[in-house]
């Protein structure tokens, strides 16, 4: 039985969603940041945490985002 990596439970056929390779509840998959809850491909992962496209991915990790690390020299005016 695979277990929810958001709650450690043990996911049953009924309730299962299958999304980033790994088997949730359906209530489990949610934003990490602002709780929405999601459908199996229609959302952002970030280090194996699901997001949603917006606004929350978009505006933490997307190109204009805030507080991305910078990998390039990329100065914001
Ligand atoms: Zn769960
Ligand atoms: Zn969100």
């Amino acid at each position: 039985m695979p277990k929810c990596p958001k709650c450690d439970k043990e996911v049953y056929f009924a309730e299962r969603v299958t999304s980033l390779g790994k088997d949730w509840h359906r209530p489990c998959l949610k934003c990490e940041k602002c709780g929405k809850t999601l459908t199996s491909g229609g959302h952002a992962e970030h280090e194996g945490k699901p997001y949603c496209n917006h606004p929350c991915y978009a505006a933490m990790f997307g190109p204009k985002g805030f507080g991305r690390g910078g990998a390039e020299s990329h100065t914001f005016k």
